[in-house]
């Protein structure tokens, strides 16, 4: 009689110490998985991709940017903090390895804590040349990767995000008109950039790009190439030469004064400054700006 109540105790035991661990267990998921409270966290690299993001989810999904405002994301390093922060999100995106070859690096890590990566670039990058955003057209396909990858992620919101979605495809047909209505009627096509930016741009436009730099800023040319690049402005009649925002200007403002022809800004909106944010300025005010600026340099 005696053993036999022993063996139930030590059985309410283990059933009680089971149920205790189950719960505990459940209630673990449950507070550390954004994924249960309903809303995705989504860490982005860098303005493009967290514009074409954020306007995918409106305030259905958080959407956080890596690189800071007012900072070139070419060669750009994250912090050991923002490291582990993309470790505890449920979505990473990035563009390419050409792009954040850091970001390539954190994919074993982050797929071992569950953190669905989203390489938005794959199958649209050629020739290492990242800069797939500034073609209305393929920024629209870069979307849809994005869009795609949230969907699978998120299925309950599906219809919200399908709504944005489609408003966004929009956009971007829109920005794809008025970019070939007024640039095909310009007899001038050549574009002297700073960065080797714009060569999406150019392509799907019918224009030449003459990059004074190479993919990234930071590849700056020999004094060969600079006075290579003033004969070219000579003989072609180059108007204007474009700077932009986040890196220096001083090349090409020293391109333009030999050459004697002024400076514009051409955009590769590859981050916003903290003024841009401020006047609430996005990726489609910007490229409207670009092509507004693309008009004065080949029309005169
Ligand atoms: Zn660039």
């Amino acid at each position: 009689m005696k053993y036999k109540k022993t063996t139930y105790l030590l059985l309410c035991l283990l059933i009680v110490s089971m149920i205790f661990s189950f719960t505990a267990c459940s209630y673990k998921t449950r507070t550390e998985s954004p994924k249960a409270k309903g809303r995705l966290v989504i860490y982005t690299t860098f303005y493009p991709l967290y514009d074409f993001t954020k306007k995918i989810v409106q305030d259905t999904a958080d959407v956080k940017i890596i690189v800071p405002a007012g900072v070139e994301p070419h060669d750009f390093e994250p912090s050991l903090k923002q490291v582990a922060d993309i470790h505890e999100a449920d979505m990473f995106i990035y563009l390419d390895p050409c792009m954040e070859p850091w970001a390539e690096k954190l994919k074993d890590t982050l797929t071992q804590k569950e953190v669905i990566v989203v390489k938005a670039g794959a199958g649209i990058v050629q020739n290492n040349d990242p800069h797939i955003w500034l073609d209305p057209i393929l920024a629209k396909k870069l979307s849809h990767k994005i869009y795609d990858a949230i969907v699978m992620a998120d299925k309950d919101n599906k219809d919200v995000y399908e709504q944005n979605m489609a408003k966004l495809d929009d956009m971007f047909d829109e920005l794809d008109e008025v970019f070939k209505a007024e640039l095909s009627g310009l007899v001038a096509k050549d574009i002297v950039t700073t960065h080797d930016a714009f060569g999406y741009l150019a392509e799907r436009y019918g224009l030449n790009q003459i990059p004074i730099t190479g993919i990234s800023p930071q590849q700056e040319p020999s004094p060969k190439k600079m006075a290579e690049l003033v004969d070219i402005c000579k003989q072609k009649g180059i108007k204007y030469i474009f700077t932009e925002a986040l890196s220096s200007p001083k090349l090409s403002e020293s391109l333009a004064e030999e050459a004697g022809v002024k400076t514009l800004v051409l955009n590769p909106i590859g981050g916003l400054t903290q003024e841009q944010i401020k006047k609430g300025k996005d990726y489609f005010s910007l490229m409207r700006e670009n092509l507004e600026n693309l008009k004065i340099a080949l029309s005169e």
